[in-house]
């Protein structure tokens, strides 16, 4: 008899049930992604051992290729070698087959029973999705029998296009890394991979009718060093793929059902091409392949008819080569300085009646050449895919958006009717760092991106309609090689947030849980460390979360690890051990303390987590404010501002609360009339990023807090010049004695004129209120 348990079955997904306990050879359906749904069946399941064959439908060379897979998965994973044959089977046996009614190709249906486990896709891509979760519930190790408890499985995708990116032009990787990386892929259930070929730092794609591109483009003199662009390593750096090469590993994507969509980046990010056709840019040259990062202001001239033939060329090769429905043209970060000064540019602008309006002439021109190459791609039957900037000026008929700046271009998109990609910089660029503890890690571009922010990724906005969201085709990660030099560090820098990544793809969204996901990381980490994939352990490291505590007036540590782990603390300043206190209750700290902690594993002692709080007198205090920070940097909302943390020179490290457009006028009650005599406000000021410093602060005192009475007040210049670090705002004033306190600091409601000619606000930044 069938049981349905929905309670269990929550459990069975996040690993509870004693049956699935580790070094058991037995599978656990807790896996990553989190299917559509798992029930447990009564009954005896399947024991899989040497004698098991692997069986697909004669003549279904997808599907024998699937199963060749699952045999090699097996056998990498347990030691089991199992025979793969064509045919049928009725015991001992895994049964591959296609042709499951659903919506989408990729959905199966995984069915364990005593004699048979059955695996039925929709299409050989939905039976090849059932194999890596019939895979990924594997245990790992050296075994001669795995269980399979019963169960039925029914899975389908959330998104049709599950991508992720690899830049391969400020780095290049080897074929077998590249590879490696498509069977990264597959183990997390994606289905592109994006593929950027060419930049300003090297063309990497041969294109046959073009041979300087990849003789000349692909090879630059140097690379700067670090994020001193101007200093080169004076190492020659170059390389570029074959067509045989890419044909290979088309193949080897298509054999995993991964589609390889490669992109050419115009008319920006061309100085590859640039340099091997100097004709091709409105100067003529002379132009060399780029040694440094960021954005080149020489792009390919708008005005020239060559280039639209150059396009031609590049994209009948690209077309001829790559089977993918979507090809890629880029149409990101088109510096116009060259167009608006360039004759041949201005003639065609004219020639094509382009006048200043809602776009600029040159937004108009950059429209054009990507509308040309969306009419070349479309009469191929292909569909262009550009980046956001791509509706700047008009989006051609079908074009499809990738949205990078944020969810808006996407969210525009949907709305005018056009499918969108959602992989907005804040969620899904791997280039950033995972952990704020820089000091310790590979140099990154900048950014703090942790699993869990990936993780709590909403591709489908609330602010589309349910039509509009439909709209949104898929979601995908974008890993940027500027300093990222190896293949080794790809690895960390996709691991694990990837398996984050795949679980907004495919899972149901309201069946994501963060905590349930982070249960079942552990046990697809074992298929990394199988796979000796280089990933990044910043997850498994101590949580902690210190919190004000305004009832005990007392700062509550909580700590918690994604497993079991016990964890250790002390507060005295030393390194935990195992003989420091073990960690079962919220720790209270009621004074200026250090707090560390670890957690301690069979497999060895994290990294120490390390915190300390500052008290005084208004730490802990009941605070409100007349305006909550803004959303985006809201941080611990008002308690921020008396959580005796300081923020660190990262306005997002969640120390820092932010405002935009309203003042911070908080309010404080300190529980008692206690005497004080100064006032500290810390400001975190980068007026690059619209951050400016408060314009007066004020401090008032009351006894019932309903009187106040003005005991200081200041005013500030505003900056005159760029600024960006931590100011320290002290009022001291005769000593008073006084329960409330209200501390206003005032922002700036319009910048500066030498910043901004348009009337924006600016934010302010406050990480903490001190009295004393
Ligand atoms: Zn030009």
């Amino acid at each position: 008899m069938k049981r349905v348990l929905s309670v269990l079955l929550v459990a069975l997904a996040c690993g509870f049930l004693p049956l699935m306990a580790k070094n058991v050879a037995t599978a656990n359906y807790a896996v990553i992604p989190l299917p559509h749904s798992v029930e447990a069946q009564s009954g005896e399941g399947f024991t899989l051992n040497s004698k098991t064959v692997i069986a697909y439908p004669k003549g279904n060379k997808a599907l024998q290729r699937d199963a060749n897979h699952l045999a090699g998965y097996i056998s990498q994973q347990t030691g089991l070698k199992l025979a793969v044959k064509a045919g049928s089977a009725k015991s001992n046996a895994i049964v591959l087959s296609e042709g499951l009614k659903a919506s989408s190709k990729d959905a199966y249906e995984l069915s364990v029973k005593k004699d048979l486990i059955t695996i039925k896709g929709a299409g050989a891509s939905g039976a090849f999705y059932g194999v890596q979760t019939l895979r990924k519930s594997m245990p790992v190790g050296k075994q001669t029998a795995v269980t399979f408890p019963a169960v039925e499985i029914k899975d389908s995708p959330r998104f049709e296009y599950r991508g992720a990116m690899l830049d391969t032009s400020r780095h290049l990787f080897t074929t077998d890394s590249i590879k490696r990386f498509i069977d990264m892929l597959a183990l997390h259930n994606i289905n592109r991979f994006h593929w950027h070929i060419t930049d300003d730092q090297g063309w990497r794609i041969e294109i046959k009718a073009l041979p300087e591109l990849t003789k000349v483009g692909s090879k630059r003199k140097g690379t700067c060093i670090g994020k001193e662009f101007e200093k080169l390593d004076g190492q020659p750096y170059g390389g570029f793929y074959t067509q045989a090469e890419i044909k290979d590993l088309i193949k080897y994507a298509a054999d995993r059902h991964i589609t390889i969509v490669p992109e050419i980046d115009m008319p920006g990010h061309m100085l590859g091409a640039l340099s091997a056709y100097p004709n091709l840019g409105c100067t003529g040259g002379p132009y060399e392949v780029w040694t440094r990062w960021g954005v080149s202001d020489d792009v390919l001239c708008a005005g020239n008819p060559d280039v639209l033939k150059f396009i031609d060329t590049v994209l009948g090769e690209v077309v001829e080569l790559f089977p993918s429905e979507y090809i890629h043209v880029g149409g990101d970060e088109c510096p116009k300085e060259r167009w608006k000064v360039c004759p041949k540019c201005q003639a065609k602008a004219k020639e094509l009646g382009f006048k200043p309006g809602q776009h600029t002439v040159e937004e108009q021109l950059q429209s054009y050449i990507i509308r040309h190459a969306s009419k070349f791609l479309t009469e191929k039957g292909r569909k262009m895919i550009g980046w956001d900037e791509t509706l700047e000026g008009g989006l051609a008929p079908g074009a499809v958006v990738m949205s990078w700046r944020g969810e808006d271009g996407a969210i525009q998109a949907a709305k005018m009717g056009h499918d969108a990609i959602m992989t907005p910089v804040g969620n899904m660029y791997f280039d950033y760092y995972q952990t704020l503890d820089r000091e310790n890690e590979p140099l990154c571009i900048g950014g703090y991106l942790p699993v869990s922010k990936v993780y709590s990724f909403n591709p489908q906005p609330n602010k589309l309609s349910e039509d509009e969201k439909k709209h949104i085709i898929g979601v995908q990660a974008n890993l940027w090689t500027e300093y990222i030099s190896n293949f080794k560090r790809v690895e960390y820098m996709e691991l694990p947030r990837m398996a984050a990544l795949c679980e907004v793809q495919w899972s149901d969204a309201d069946k994501r849980n963060f905590e349930c996901f982070s249960k079942r990381l552990p046990q697809l980490v074992d298929i990394y460390n199988n796979n000796d994939y280089n990933y990044a352990k910043h997850i498994f490291n101590v949580n902690g979360e210190l919190t004000p505590n305004s009832e005990t007036r007392t700062i509550d540590a909580k700590f918690h690890v994604i497993d079991d782990a016990p964890i250790h603390y002390t507060l005295d300043g030393t390194t935990p051990t195992v003989s420091s206190p073990l960690y079962t209750e919220p720790v209270k700290m009621g004074e200026s303390s250090v707090i560390k902690a670890v957690a301690i594993r069979p497999t060895g002692v994290t990294p120490v987590f390390c915190d300390s709080v500052t008290f005084n007198k208004a730490t802990c205090a009941k605070i409100t404010l007349a305006e909550e920070p803004q959303s985006k940097y809201r941080a611990q909302g008002a308690s921020t501002l008396v959580n005796g943390k300081y923020g660190t020179s990262i306005y997002s490290d969640g120390n820092w609360a932010g405002f935009l457009n309203s003042d911070m006028d908080a309010t404080l009650d300190l529980g008692k009339e206690t005497e004080i005599s100064s006032a500290d406000v810390r400001t975190y000021v980068c007026t690059g990023d619209w951050i400016f410093d408060i314009t007066s602060l004020k401090i008032e005192v009351s006894n019932d807090g309903k009187e106040f009475t003005t005991v200081a007040s200041k005013e500030y210049p505003i900056d005159a010049k760029h600024f960006e670090g931590v100011r320290n705002h002290v009022l001291t004033f005769d000593p008073v004695k006084a329960r409330y306190v209200r501390v206003v600091a005032t922002s700036l409601r319009k910048m500066p004129e030498w910043f901004m000619k348009t009337s924006n606000p600016a934010y302010i930044f406050v990480d903490e209120i001190v009295l004393n």
